[in-house]
């Protein structure tokens, strides 16, 4: 709409919008109000829009995502998990745990270390997407139950794994975060149904994504009405072996450019190693990122998954260190 459209003309479009069977958003500016319309199939015909007072341009989105850009929602969004505020403008979050929840020991043990150093959320995997079969599948809801109740005893929010749609309503009745693993990324079944939850939803990017694909996954989310949404960059598959996976920082600034949602940084599995996860958690922080997860274990080298890119409690005692060293020097 032009600059100095009124209240009235805004109307008349939308409802000529709505009459053409579509859903018509506004989305007010600094200096102007746009119209988002969503559920056209494919090219609108405007010709009677164009012709109506107040309009200024009308402006064609081809992306696969219009709900999570920033054209439709210019200001960033902010996820709320018990307290927590995630996004624009506030101090990142540290989600830490254990790859796997392996037993009520482990997880109790290390919910409380991270707690004591300063994490914002617990991370554990109850439900977890093995490579092959013949590994540890996880505890299942027995995992969930540790989880929740090392969650409870600390106080930490829990951020936990759910593979497939039948078990979305099983994992939100423990979890307060609910993570989409890599693999499962462009599961779209699974990406509607948690579109129809009320919690919010970490999403990781898919091992060969791009970006687009990674926002057009989150648009099936929100699309079904949950707008508390995370992206996590995990690192990409690229030619390089000496790193289990490559770490795309630029999908910092480039998503905060595209889109509303907060992105949060795992230097665990981008690297596959314990001694490359703090410079990239520094990098990742400095790159603008909204949080960082990383894994923690109290004895990384007997862990049932992922031991050698896992932290041990006093290495990320030593990270929790440096990233407040970096608060400073960012001034947040
Ligand atoms: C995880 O975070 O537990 C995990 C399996 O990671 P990803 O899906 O990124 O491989
Ligand atoms: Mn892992």
């Amino acid at each position: 709409m032009h600059h100095n459209a009124g209240r009235k003309q805004i109307d008349v479009v939308l409802a000529a919008v709505k009459k053409m069977g579509l859903t018509a958003q506004p989305i007010p500016g600094s200096d102007r109000t746009a119209i988002g319309v969503l559920g056209n199939k494919g090219y609108v015909d405007d010709i009677n829009i164009r012709n109506m007072p107040g309009i200024k341009e009308i402006i064609h989105v081809t992306k696969p995502y219009k709900m999570v850009s920033r054209d439709f929602h210019p200001k960033g969004t902010l996820v709320q998990v018990k307290g927590i505020t995630i996004g624009e403008g506030k101090n990142p979050i540290v989600i830490a745990g254990p790859c796997a929840v392996e037993s009520e020991a482990q997880i109790m043990k290390t919910a409380q270390a991270v707690k004591r150093l300063g994490a914002d959320l617990l991370r554990g995997g109850a439900f977890k997407p093995r490579t092959g079969p013949h590994t540890f599948q996880g505890l299942k809801e027995d995992g969930l139950e540790m989880l929740a109740e090392a969650g409870r005893r600390t106080g930490l929010p829990i951020v936990t794994e759910v593979m497939s749609p039948e078990n979305v309503n099983l994992v939100a009745a423990y979890a307060d975060v609910l993570q989409v693993g890599a693999r499962n990324m462009q599961n779209f079944d699974l990406l509607r149904e948690l579109g129809k939850i009320r919690k919010p939803v970490l999403l990781k990017r898919g091992m060969s994504a791009t970006i687009e694909e990674f926002l057009a996954a989150a648009e099936y989310i929100y699309a079904e009405g949950n707008h508390q949404i995370m992206l996590c960059e995990r690192g990409i598959r690229t030619f390089e072996p000496a790193t289990r996976n490559s770490l795309d920082l630029s999908v910092i600034p480039v998503i905060n450019e595209l889109s509303h949602l907060p992105v949060i940084v795992d230097p665990s599995h981008a690297t596959g190693k314990r001694s490359l996860v703090p410079p990239m958690t520094k990098a990742a922080l400095i790159a603008g990122a909204n949080g960082i997860m990383v894994e923690v274990h109290p004895e990384p080298d007997k862990a049932l998954s992922d031991g050698p890119q896992t932290l041990t409690i006093p290495g990320f005692g030593k990270l929790m260190e440096e990233i407040r060293a970096l608060r400073s020097f960012m001034g947040y």
